[in-house]
């Protein structure tokens, strides 16, 4: 457990005042009696996976950040069924090298996206034309009352960078359908996916992936670009010249300059073409 820890370090962004409280649960029991106490004592909590898709306040967060550690970040694959069970902890990257070591297709979509399992299932991670959620034959979570349920895959809505999880159930684990495939297909699929990103994406850059979601049948990146905002700086936040829809921290960002940067995309984007863009990075700490 640790007290006041900045989540700058546990962010992608590199960006995020302290938590009251950042703590590592190894195991389901510590997860339960960790939320059990939180509810006892009134203090709000929260699970952080990689910290990917979240912009932490420049004050911090007054609560306590869950990471799911040990027990969280196994994997196996199960042959009778052709799927992976994972835990939430998991890194997304390692179930996909894993179905690609094995030959197994369906998780190529996911490669190059940072973040966890747990951040991937909540959020929907995906492309375009590819989800996780398309993926997922049943999901267990952790009930706010402590309760363990187990969904099957189309019991949970999955919409664009969106879920029906609640925002207090914990993700602790899913069960990910996969098929056989030559691995010559996964490979060039894979390769296709990391080309284009290394082609139209900031890589390596601090940030959180694409700050808005596409308006239905648009582009959020070629919005902002048709006005003119590619590589507006607002302190050390900047909106990447390399793809408009990423706000990248070159040194020393606050979320502040970033939330600025944020308005104004928005409010140009409405008076241009009147259209109210939607955020697809999460926010932690504002109120
Ligand atoms: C360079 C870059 C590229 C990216 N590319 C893509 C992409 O192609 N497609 C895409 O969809 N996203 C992309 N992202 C965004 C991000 O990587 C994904 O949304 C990722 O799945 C988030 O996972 P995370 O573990 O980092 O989640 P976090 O950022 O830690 O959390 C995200 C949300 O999920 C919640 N959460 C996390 N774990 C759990 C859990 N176990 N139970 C319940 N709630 C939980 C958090 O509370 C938070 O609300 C990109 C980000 C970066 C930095």
């Amino acid at each position: 457990m640790y007290p006041h820890e900045p989540l700058a370090r546990h962010t992608t962004y590199r960006i995020g005042g302290p938590a009251r409280f950042f703590v590592r649960v190894d195991t389901l029991s510590a997860l339960e009696q960790l939320i059990a106490a939180c509810a006892a004592q009134g203090v709000p909590w929260t699970v952080l996976g990689r910290g990917s898709n979240v912009l932490v306040a420049d004050r911090g967060y007054d609560g306590v950040v869950i990471n799911l550690g040990r027990d969280f970040r196994r994997h196996r694959l199960v042959e009778e069924s052709n799927t992976i069970v994972a835990g939430a902890g998991c890194s997304l990257s390692v179930v996909v090298q894993e179905a690609f070591r094995r030959s197994l297709a369906g998780m190529e979509f996911a490669v190059g996206t940072p973040g966890s399992l747990g951040g991937a299932l909540r959020m929907n991670a995906g492309t375009a034309t590819d989800w996780i959620g398309q993926r997922v034959a049943s999901v267990t979570v952790l009930e706010p009352d402590g309760t363990l349920v187990r969904r099957r895959g189309d019991e949970v809505e999955w919409g664009y960078r969106h879920t029906s999880f609640a925002p207090d159930e914990v993700i602790l684990e899913c069960e990910l359908s996969v098929k056989p495939a030559d691995p010559f297909f996964i490979r060039g699929k894979m390769e296709a996916l990391v080309r284009r990103r290394k082609g139209s994406q900031p890589l390596g850059a601090r940030c959180c992936g694409s700050v808005f979601k596409n308006p239905e049948g648009k582009s959020a990146a070629q919005l902002i670009e048709a006005c003119g905002l590619k590589g507006t700086v607002a302190g050390d936040a900047q909106i990447s010249p390399v793809h408009a829809n990423f706000i990248v921290n070159r040194g020393k960002a606050t979320a502040r300059d970033v939330s600025d940067l944020m308005v104004l995309i928005q409010t140009k984007v409405r008076e241009t073409y009147g259209i109210e863009l939607q955020p697809e990075v999460r926010f932690l700490g504002f109120s």
